[in-house]
């Protein structure tokens, strides 16, 4: 209710410090009681191709479902899991569920590639590529079909820390992606002391280009010295065709966005894989509606 002059208390709830410390450490002691009992689950966004809308991969992006506070998003507990030192947990499950994917597809005679978001710390550990290498052995993927996405903010924190891990990761055959990228201050330049791929341009920049000419001049920018740094570029976040059409234009590789799909769970990927397969056989539409029901 909106406060009246008349000498209503405005009151605003805000949680306390203690209750935001509380509920942090209530998801970092049930996390791996999560991850085993199935509330941890991973979904999955499609990346296709630009222009001919060929899926070529998925991102994997992690969910839980908290018997007590909901659905809760990434940006919510990674931080906290992160901090408390169990990553490697998450990326252990995230990585295992996905190559369990790929591994499918390629039994089914498709090529779909697989993308992981990494934390920053993973870097610092000298055994990570070691386990990447176990896990592609141990679901029989190869490694150009696996990606792993670093943000921009934190490969560039540190370079030279961060290179070492990344030397291994890329010897292994993986693709490397920077993630977000634009926030994070750094020159594209720069990227190439780096082992990387393939560049993300960051969702905030490709749902402004529409109606900005700034966040359109970034895009443009970052496809060109993508490009001629040899990169794949990525566009995420595209939302509308107007989108999809100005990166098309500009030769933008790939592009993930509500536009194309939002991120699915298994099932209803698989249901979206199938329609698109149909598509693409030309099959019309009824016949695949009816193939799906
Ligand atoms: P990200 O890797 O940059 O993932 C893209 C985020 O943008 C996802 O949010 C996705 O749902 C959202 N998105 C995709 N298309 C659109 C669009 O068209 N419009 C808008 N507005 N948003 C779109 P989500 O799933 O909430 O993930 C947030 C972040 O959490 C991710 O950003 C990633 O940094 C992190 N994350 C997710 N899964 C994992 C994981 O398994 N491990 C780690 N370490 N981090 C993860
Ligand atoms: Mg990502
Ligand atoms: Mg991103
Ligand atoms: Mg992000």
């Amino acid at each position: 209710r909106a406060a009246r002059s008349s000498g209503d208390n405005v009151r605003v709830y805000l949680p306390t410090m203690g209750q935001i410390f509380l509920r942090r450490f209530q998801l970092v002691t049930q996390f791996r009681q999560a991850l085993e009992t199935g509330q941890v689950k991973v979904h999955y966004q499609p990346k296709v191709a630009l222009p001919s809308r060929q899926v070529l991969g998925v991102e994997a992006l992690v969910r839980w479902r908290h018997p007590e506070f909901g659905k809760l998003d990434p940006d919510e507990f990674v931080p906290a899991v992160e901090a408390a030192g169990l990553i490697d947990a998450l990326t252990g499950f995230v990585m295992d569920q996905s190559l369990i994917r790929v591994r499918k597809w390629l039994d089914r005679g498709l090529r779909i590639s697989a993308a992981v978001n990494l934390s920053v710390r993973s870097l610092d550990d000298a055994a990570f590529p070691d386990r990447v290498a176990g896990a592609l052995q141990r679901h029989g993927v190869p490694p150009e079909l696996l990606t792993l996405e670093l943000t921009e903010s934190g490969v560039m924190a540190d370079p030279q820390r961060a290179l070492p891990v990344l030397r291994r990761l890329h010897a292994l055959g993986v693709v490397l992606a920077v993630d977000d990228f634009g926030t994070g201050y750094s020159s594209l330049a720069y990227l190439r002391q780096l082992p990387v791929d393939e560049v993300k341009i960051d969702k905030s920049f490709v749902l402004g280009m529409g109606t900005d000419l700034g966040d359109h001049a970034v895009v443009r920018s970052i496809v060109e010295l993508g490009h001629s740094l040899g990169l794949t570029v990525v566009a995420e976040g595209v939302e509308e065709d107007v989108a999809r059409d100005q990166l098309a234009a500009m030769g933008c590789d790939v592009a993930q966005g509500y536009l194309i799909s939002r991120p699915l769970s298994e099932s209803r990927l698989e249901a979206w894989l199938q329609a698109r397969t149909m598509q693409a056989k030309g099959l019309r539409d009824e016949t695949v509606l009816t193939l799906l029901s």
